[in-house]
């Protein structure tokens, strides 16, 4: 026996603590209409997990709980506990004893216990259909009920037929795995949708993983054409450098040395400039010669004139002294002889200060003139006769001096042009000497020009060199600002090693700048394909394709966990089919036997049909009223029931008398319960419609059944009664509450009808 008792607290009518043990094999509850015996039932049902409040007679869970009377009030609470003999581990848990309990509140909620400790409803369910104990209630037959199963559609039937036969396990397996089907789809639509929704991100994060990708690459080219390029403009402007300081050394120490020749030149000449002063004095001497060759000129005229009045004297004296002739050896006056003795004395005075022959010479030839004169004059004699010579010694006198004169102007004259002869001879040579000089400077004021112009080419390359090694620099600058330190990794670029053959420093300028122009090409391009931040980007899309393969690894994991629940469910369709042909067989047989016992005679069969049934679609569109040409149908299984009664031709159920059919229920659910003995089958006035004789033969059935299931009979047959061990009274007295109480066979036969 596994079912020890039942206890109701606040159940229904059942307003105070009430417990029934069941101790015996057949268990009768006995009481008069109303006492309650039906809600004892129910509180079966109720602990069991139904959850039909149809068959709990309510409408809410509020209907079980006690309602309350004048004399005692309401509960809040129902409570009903089953405990179980486990010893025989009939229920899946480790307990010699398992009590369950369910408790519903007047709000509805209910809670499950299994051994004190909160359970859910479906470790409930669970652990009582492993025993065979369905809250369906194949082993429940409720009052009036037991014609449920010959009035219920094939497929009702079947269900009950295979909660009977403890199918219901299979049945929970597969509504489990039709769920987790369900969920596992959900999921995957889910799964599916997110990976939808990721896709376009995720694309577009692709797209510029590939762009950053690209622009990595080209970065890196761009690195290598920028190490090519700085590596070639190096050279060019190192080369250039020194090119140029080596090509400025040669001008500049011959300008130099030049410069230093033309100054020298110019200082010479500067010299020369002053040899016009003897130019001057040259000049100056030509001057001089004109005014003495002027003064010889005048004293000659002068000489001449003189000598004309001398002639023109002499004539007349001579004319005189011819008058005078006669008068011969005059003597010669005092007066007279001392001026000739004075005019000789200044002669001889000035030839002897002279002291040179030709004044001497002159002075000599004055003196015989002077001499030859006085002699001349004072020939006659003088008796008182004198001519008068004044004027004549006068002219001769001036005629002397005037010629001395010109004598010495003439000396003069030959001694200024001996100078200037000198001197101009001087200055011709000179003359020679400086236009050699100037010569020179022409040439080399020529060559400086050219040397300064030299240099100033290269000084103008100097200045573009300058130029280009500030572009240089700036490139660098700018490379650097543009892709990194990287680039100035160029001084190690070996332009050899990287295969750049051509590399020659003196390579036309325009190819360089054919690269600069590249150069700046793929700069330009860079900066097209824009930034963004390489390592968020690079971080999210390595982020979001995780994630996207983590959804598609997890629809893989739904894909193959689906899989497995159709073979599952294959599986458990095809094992619930196979032990479900074996039971209704097995049931079928039975049934039979009680049939043919029951009615003494006659048969009865199950037959498994196949039903057309309407479809899930038709029905979710049109619920039960489905026009015909819209069924969409499906087959499903039934189980239906051929009796034949003895002696009669009856063989449809719909005719049979109320007590034909009881029989017939009765022997359906007895060959239910034999098939696979429930440990407990609760009979709620199951035999109310049998007559005496029948009652007996139902009493033989139960007292068979008893063997394999433990019996609780609610009745008020006095043939059922004698078959139970212990009889419980059910009574309800003035405050509405149901009590317990264990009755004798006599007092219970009492309240029998
Ligand atoms: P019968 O022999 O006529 O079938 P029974 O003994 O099976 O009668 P039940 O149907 O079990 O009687 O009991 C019905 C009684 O229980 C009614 O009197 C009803 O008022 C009472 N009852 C049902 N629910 C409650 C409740 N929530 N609170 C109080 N009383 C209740």
């Amino acid at each position: 026996m596994y079912l020890k008792s039942l206890e109701l607290i606040g159940f229904k009518s059942f307003g105070k603590k009430s417990e029934l043990e069941f101790s015996t094999p057949i268990t009768a509850i006995v009481g008069p209409n109303g006492s309650g015996k039906s809600n004892a039932a129910e509180a079966f049902r109720f602990v069991l997990g139904e959850q039909s409040m149809k068959s709990l007679r309510g409408k809410r869970g509020e209907d079980l709980i006690w309602g309350g009377t004048s004399e005692v009030p309401r509960s809040n609470r129902a409570s009903v506990k089953a405990a179980f003999d486990n010893s025989k581990r009939l229920l899946d848990i480790d307990f010699d004893e398992v009590v369950i309990e369910r408790v519903v509140y007047r709000d509805g909620a209910n809670e499950y216990f299994i051994n004190s400790s909160k359970v859910r409803l479906k470790d409930v369910v669970e652990l009582l259909a492993g025993a065979n104990i369905g809250s369906s209630g194949h082993h429940i037959i409720s009052q009036g009920e037991a014609d449920r199963v010959l009035a219920a559609s094939p497929k009702e039937r079947k269900h009950m037929i295979e909660d009977a036969l403890g199918l219901r396990i299979y049945q929970y397996k597969k509504e489990e795995s039709l769920r987790k089907l369900e969920k596992t789809e959900e999921n995957k639509a889910q799964v599916e949708a997110l990976r939808k929704e990721n896709a376009p991100h995720l694309a577009f994060l692709e797209r510029q993983v590939k762009k950053m990708e690209k622009a990595r690459a080209m970065r890196e080219t761009l690195v290598g054409t920028y190490h090519e390029y700085l590596k070639r403009e190096e050279n060019y402007l190192t080369y250039e450098r020194e090119s140029l300081s080596g090509l400025r050394a040669e001008p500049t120490t011959q300008l130099e040395r030049i410069t230093g020749r033309i100054n020298t030149l110019r200082h010479q000449l500067e010299k020369v400039k002053k040899g016009d002063a003897e130019r001057e004095h040259l000049l100056d001497l030509e001057r001089q010669l004109v005014d003495l060759r002027h003064k010889l000129g005048e004293h000659t005229r002068i000489v001449g004139r003189i000598e004309g009045q001398l002639a023109f004297e002499e004539q007349r004296l001579a004319n005189e002294r011819e008058k005078a002739e006669g008068q011969e050896g005059a003597p010669v006056p005092y007066k007279e002889a001392r001026k000739f003795w004075e005019e000789l004395t200044r002669i001889l005075d000035h030839a002897h200060r002279e002291g040179e022959v030709k004044p001497l010479r002159d002075a000599v030839k004055a003196a015989q003139t002077l001499v030859r004169k006085f002699v001349v004059r004072h020939k006659a004699g003088g008796k008182g006769y004198e001519l008068d010579t004044d004027t004549l010694d006068r002219l001769r006198l001036e005629k002397t001096q005037t010629e001395s004169e010109i004598a010495s102007v003439t000396a003069r004259i030959a001694e200024h042009e001996e100078d200037m002869h000198t001197l101009s001879n001087e200055l011709e040579l000179r003359k020679d000497e400086n236009r050699e000089q100037e010569r020179e400077l022409f040439t080399l004021i020529a060559e400086e020009s050219a040397l300064r112009n030299t240099l100033g080419q290269l000084d103008a390359r100097a200045t573009s060199l300058a130029r280009e090694e500030e572009d240089f620099k700036r490139e660098i600058g700018e490379g650097i600002a543009l892709i990194g330190r990287d680039v100035a990794a160029y001084k190690a670029y070996d332009l050899t090693e990287a295969g750049v053959v051509d590399f020659d420093v003196e390579e036309d300028r325009s190819e360089q700048l054919k690269r600069r122009r590249e150069l700046e090409k793929m700069k330009i391009r860079l900066e097209e394909m824009g930034g963004g931040n390489a390592d968020d980007i690079t971080k999210e899309y390595g982020e979001v394709k995780e994630r996207d393969e983590f959804l598609e690894h997890e629809l893989r994991d739904l894909e193959s966990s689906e899989q497995k629940l159709h073979e599952l469910l294959t599986e458990l369709d095809r094992e619930l089919n196979e032990k479900f042909e074996a039971g209704v067989a097995a049931i079928g047989e039975q049934f039979n036997e009680f049939f043919t016992l029951m009615f003494g005679g006659g048969s009865a069969k199950l037959t498994v049909v196949q039903q057309r049934k309407r479809g899930k679609i038709a029905t979710a569109l049109f619920g039960d009223d489905v026009p015909a040409e819209e069924e969409d149908i499906e087959q499903e299984s039934g189980v239906d029931v051929e009796v034949s009664l003895p002696r009669k031709r009856v063989q449809s159920l719909m005719v049979l008398s109320g007590g034909e059919r009881a029989l017939t229920s009765i022997a359906l659910i007895f060959a239910m319960s034999q098939v696979n003995p429930p440990p407990f089958l609760i009979l709620d006035e199951t035999d109310a419609a049998l007559d005496e004789a029948n009652s007996r033969r139902y009493g033989d059935m139960i007292e068979n059944l008893a063997k394999k299931s433990q019996l609780i009979l609610i009745t008020h047959n006095r043939e059922t009664m004698s078959r139970a061990g212990v009889l419980y009274g059910v009574t309800m007295g003035v405050d509405g509450v149901s009590r317990i109480l264990s009755v004798k066979f006599d007092e219970a036969a009492a309240v029998a009808k």
